[in-house]
């Protein structure tokens, strides 16, 4: 008995000519998410994506879990392929879906008929499928307004394909196909959620974490490699940047205003990766700020930052309330590792009273104090760490 995966894409559908680049995008995605799988063979054909397994044995839940994760997809289908012929359907239907069958108690038919020239019409396939099911399986009832099971019967072109239904897939668009961003990383609990968000809407993710040894500890960095690690089944592969602003903050301890400590960071902060962006040829930065969430996220600190980059700044997360960003890091598996309790760049040197409240002009000024600004970021970049994280590890640090 042959199985197989369709994929049916949703918002992609409405691009018109250039679905076809879209397509072929969520293609290749897919196709590097099953790759370590065994081998499977990608056709199109009538708006539908086909998943042949080329070898026996391959593994087809975890095929289907791993799609569940390629952004683009609007709905998954794994499904057995029949001759399209009546005998072959009646044949394979109740093997194919004897276990789903069994665990059922109400079931109804539906048919699509790509096909006109089939000798049975839908309704036909609908009563005879059900009858000989109901047949097979006498605890069954049918039930065509609320079924426990939707068995599908779709004649097209080649083929008979017969399934129980078919699962959504996590819709947005195809990642790369907006493009490229930079997604500041800390270790908290946002920033792997609005790179997630961000993704969903098709760009493809690089990542800069700040560290500032020895106040920050290994495992601090370590743990950010694992978050990118937990996001690449939904982003892809990650390269992520590890930049060191011990000095930079060492400095700015000794020169600047207390008070503005927090404000000042973050502009080295965008500035270095707005940078680092701009050498990807990546086009926006990321965050995962949240309106007032924090002193450094109140809308006269975020005018401040956004005034030291040129490149659009995303910040998915602007209106949501914490509640709503922890149910978002839970359903992708990144909660967990986020709330372990490790330094932050940020919270060293944390001022006791930050200002809420900053102006450009008072930053500015501040900034005058550090003349050696231009150095300091040179020195920073020079002795960037650079991990490229995929889903298989991230060498050196996820084998
Ligand atoms: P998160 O939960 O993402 O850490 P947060 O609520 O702790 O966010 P902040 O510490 O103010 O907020 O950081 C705001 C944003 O700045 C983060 O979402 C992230 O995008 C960026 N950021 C903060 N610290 C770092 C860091 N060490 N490296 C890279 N980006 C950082
Ligand atoms: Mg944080």
């Amino acid at each position: 008995m042959k199985e197989i995966i369709l994929l049916k894409d949703g918002e992609i559908a409405l691009k018109g000519l250039n679905r076809y680049s879209f397509e072929d995008t969520m293609i290749k995605n897919a196709k590097r998410r099953l790759s370590s799988l065994g081998r499977f063979r990608f056709y199109k054909a009538q708006s539908t994506i086909y998943i042949e397994p080329m070898e026996e044995g391959l593994d087809m839940e975890e095929a289907v879990e791993r799609l569940k994760k390629v952004f683009g997809i609007a709905a998954i289908c794994r499904t057995c392929v029949a001759e399209k012929n009546w005998e072959d359907i009646c044949r394979l239907a109740p093997v194919y879906l004897k276990d789903t069958l069994e665990e059922a108690s109400t079931f109804k038919v539906t048919a699509k008929r790509s096909d006109k020239k089939f000798p049975l019409n839908s309704p036909q396939i609908c009563n005879e499928l059900g009858g000989l099911l109901l047949s097979r399986f006498p605890h069954l009832r049918v039930d065509v307004k609320n079924p426990d099971v939707i068995v599908t019967v779709e004649i097209r072109d080649y083929a008979a394909y017969i399934h129980a239904g078919q699962l959504p897939g996590p819709g947005g668009m195809p990642v790369g196909s907006s493009g490229r961003a930079m997604l500041l990383l800390s270790g908290g609990i946002d920033s792997p959620v609005a790179g997630y968000m961000m993704a969903k809407r098709g760009l493809e993710l690089s990542a800069v974490h700040f560290v500032s040894p020895p106040y920050t500890s290994d495992r601090a960095k370590l743990k950010v490699i694992q978050l990118a690690h937990l996001m690449t089944p939904y982003c892809g592969n990650i390269n992520l940047h590890i930049v060191n602003l011990t000095k930079i903050q060492e400095r700015m301890l000794d020169k600047c205003p207390e008070d503005l400590f927090t404000i000042l960071l973050r502009r080295f902060m965008m500035d270095i990766a707005q940078r680092l962006s701009l050498k990807e040829s990546s086009s926006a930065l990321i965050t995962g700020e949240s309106l007032a969430q924090v002193a450094s996220q109140t809308v006269y600190a975020i005018a401040c930052t956004d005034a030291m980059v040129q490149q659009p700044v995303f910040r998915p997360l602007i209106g949501m309330d914490k509640e709503e960003i922890i149910r978002i890091a839970r359903s992708i598996g990144t909660f967990e590792t986020s709330i372990l309790p490790y330094e932050d760049c940020c919270t060293v040197f944390t001022p006791k009273h930050p200002k809420t409240k900053p102006t450009l002009q008072m930053v500015l000024e501040a900034e005058t104090l550090l003349p050696e600004r231009e150095e300091l970021i040179a020195e920073a970049l020079e002795a960037v760490e650079t991990v490229k994280v995929t889903m298989s590890g991230a060498a050196g640090y996820i084998e």
